[in-house]
């Protein structure tokens, strides 16, 4: 199955044990969060601070395992064509981080594509866990400092996640353009997904 994930939109898809998920950047400059959880225990969830703690590395990069908060393999990072060193640490954006960063009225965010998409599963979680920012820039200074910058990935650069169990994964074209995350000119851009048996 193949499909455009659409620049600011989220969607579930199912991806069965030993089956994967090829994210494609098609512009390059675009982030995308993800999430997985595990259709036999729906409150079992990828957890970035387990992830960072089993692999004792703060990006996630080829050879990566998410983990979930019971600390279950759910999806191994098994190919990477982009630079790699995807963000595991900041939080989806959400309402009132577009209200900090002064935007008035309705913004599209991760956090409510997430919950969209959870829905369209009857599913729902009364809390936004941390996201796997795939392509996300974030480099981490010797001082802890980080910084916000464009993606580095190239126009067609991919990652595949190879789903451990039967999962449901969303994904979420980030709709963050008031910063440079999804890239200098600041507009989110479409991304190509194939999920593969
Ligand atoms: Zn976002």
């Amino acid at each position: 199955m193949q499909f455009v994930l659409l620049a600011r939109h989220g969607r579930g898809v199912r991806v069965d044990r030993g089956a994967s998920v090829k994210v494609i950047n098609t512009h390059g400059s675009q982030v995308v969060d993800t999430w997985a959880f595990t259709l036999s225990d729906p409150r079992q969830y990828s957890s970035m601070d387990h992830t960072r703690s089993v692999n004792s590395n703060i990006f996630a990069n080829r050879g990566t395992m998410i983990v979930s908060d019971l600390r279950e393999p759910m999806l191994l990072l098994s190919e990477d064509t982009s630079p790699g060193r995807h963000d595991t640490l900041l939080c989806p954006c959400s309402s009132p981080v577009y209200r900090e960063l002064g935007w008035t009225g309705h913004h599209r965010s991760c956090s409510d594509n997430l919950h969209e998409a959870l829905s369209e599963f009857d599913m729902a979680l009364p809390f936004t866990p941390a996201s796997l920012n795939l392509f996300m820039n974030v480099p981490v200074a010797a001082d802890g400092s980080v910084t916000r910058e464009p993606p580095s990935a190239r126009p067609g650069d991919y990652v595949v996640l190879t789903a451990q169990c039967d999962l449901l994964v969303v994904l979420s074209a980030c709709p963050q353009d008031m910063t440079p995350i999804n890239g200098a000119d600041r507009t989110p851009t479409d991304v190509m997904i194939e999920v593969m048996s």
